[in-house]
């Protein structure tokens, strides 16, 4: 704990566009601090966001000492029975990008009309003590999967995916801010900071 009530967490993410957006919606509640250099990646090993999240928190929170936050996201499209879901990083394979991924997704969709492209996202966001004691928060956009990429902003998915309650932009069309608004990220990380207020060492 810092003062006037203030979280100290080390960021677990080694991804940029992740670190950016998590620094972008918390406030000074929290005050993120680096991933300590040279910590490995840690393996997504687990079959749900819950575990990833937990996987990529526990194990720096153990290399650092303290408290580390880290979230899982996945995209569930419903023509696809739920897929690519927790593997959506990996959805074109091993080391794919973020452009193979998306062609690869606006492949699957080829033929599928707009009304049956419904998706959302789903993000589990996860504080962790390196005693076990641990916080969670999960968010949650209703979307489409857009016919073709648009915007340059965001990253990931973000061209290609329509949040329902926009107005038929893509995320990656959209001001930062007002994507994070009603994102998966901005609804998870809101809902962690609340219960940190509640249980600041992970216990309540
Ligand atoms: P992970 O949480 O790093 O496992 O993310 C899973 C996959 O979803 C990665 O391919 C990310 O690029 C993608 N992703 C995560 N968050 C977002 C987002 O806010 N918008 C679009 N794609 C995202």
């Amino acid at each position: 704990m810092t003062g006037a009530g203030a979280v100290d967490l080390v960021l677990a993410t080694a991804n940029p566009d992740k670190a950016r957006e998590i620094s972008e919606i918390l406030g000074p509640q929290v005050r993120l601090l680096p991933r300590p250099p040279g910590a490995p990646e840690v393996d997504e090993t687990g079959t749900t966001l819950l575990g990833n999240a937990r996987l990529k928190a526990d194990a720096i929170a153990r290399i650092a000492g303290a408290a580390s936050v880290a979230d899982d996201t996945g995209l569930e499209v419903d023509a696809l029975g739920g897929a690519p879901g927790v593997w959506s990083a990996r959805y074109a394979g091993p080391d794919a990008s973020y452009a193979d991924n998306v062609a690869k997704l606006i492949a699957a969709l080829d033929g599928v009309p707009p009304e049956r492209r419904s998706a959302r996202f789903r993000t589990v966001a996860l504080a962790r003590w390196p005693d076990g004691g641990e916080v969670v928060g999960e968010g949650v956009v209703e979307g489409r999967i857009s016919l073709t990429a648009r915007g340059a902003g965001g990253f990931g998915y973000d061209p290609v995916f329509e949040p329902s309650e926009g107005d038929g932009r893509t995320f990656a069309e959209m001001e930062p801010a007002a994507k994070h608004r009603i994102s998966h990220r901005g609804r998870a990380f809101t809902a962690l900071a609340a219960r940190l207020r509640e249980a600041p060492g992970g216990k309540s």
